[in-house]
């Protein structure tokens, strides 16, 4: 079971984005990414291999070829792919929108985003996420907890939006289950969620920042599967990984957005 899913992990990691919209190249030159075409000049391996060598900072611009092409390839709106101009601009339509899609975890298993996106009278975006609590440890002052990491959490994503276009986020512990995007049990004890079912009481604001990242419908950019099954085998980083921990999806303790999220986060506005 466990082999037949990191096959088709494989299989829908080596597929080319369908031929439509821009390509990853032109996508990707705005934001200081490289593309080549529709593809990546690097596979993940090889990128493995060389941030081995030289570390992962002179590489980044590679690694967001490979994980922005990942994550367009599982969103469901995949087909979806304004030019960066346009995914950026001030939309036509100015009303405040709720998005909502999923994204296939692990390549198979569709998971959620839901997030609202408008703007401030300056034409700035605000993105929002808002998330209900339940469970015995969601009191009052667990939830002003909370709500304080989640603050800190919004900083962050904004801190990295002004590299690509200055964003406000917005989240929000709800005070009704029904206005929320996601309804989570807050526990006291650790847990590795998933994002849309248990959070912790102790997760750093980093980590938080991480999990709505899930909300606004980014992937996990580090190897599931590897970290599962071999996180304790010793294996370096690297391989275990597969990612840049420079990128806050890759690592929630090390990690900074990066300008493609912002790009697969803002563009679904006009999709
Ligand atoms: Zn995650």
């Amino acid at each position: 079971m466990v082999f037949l899913l990191t096959a088709k992990v494989f299989l829908f990691s080596s597929i080319a984005i369908a031929n439509t919209g821009a390509s990853l190249e032109e996508i990707l030159k705005p934001l200081g990414g490289i593309g080549k075409a529709d593809s990546c000049p690097y596979s993940r391996d090889t990128l493995v291999k060389y941030s081995m060598q030289w570390g992962f900072a002179p590489l980044r611009q590679y690694w967001a070829c490979v994980m922005l092409r990942k994550n367009l390839n599982r969103d469901s709106k995949s087909s979806c792919r304004p030019n960066t101009a346009d995914a950026l601009a001030t939309p036509i339509d100015k009303n405040e929108k709720n998005l909502r899609g999923t994204l296939a975890y692990l390549g198979i298993a569709p998971m959620p985003y839901r997030y609202g996106a408008g703007l401030r009278s300056n034409e700035t975006p605000v993105v929002k996420v808002s998330v209900y609590f339940k469970g015995s440890a969601a009191n009052r002052a667990n939830l002003a907890l909370i709500q304080a990491k989640m603050n800190s959490a919004s900083r962050i994503w904004e801190a990295g939006s002004l590299k690509v276009k200055h964003t406000e986020f917005q989240f929000r512990v709800a005070e009704s289950e029904l206005a929320a995007d996601f309804s989570v049990n807050l526990q006291e004890a650790d847990t590795r969620g998933p994002y849309l079912r248990r959070w912790s009481l102790n997760w750093s604001s980093n980590t938080i920042a991480h999990e709505l990242g899930h909300m606004m419908g980014l992937d996990d950019e580090y190897d599931n599967f590897r970290v599962s099954v071999l996180g304790r085998s010793g294996m370096p980083y690297e391989k275990l990984m597969r990612c840049d921990p420079g990128s806050i999806m890759c690592s929630s303790s090390y990690g900074a957005p990066q300008p493609h999220h912002y790009y697969a986060i803002l563009r679904r506005r006009g999709c």
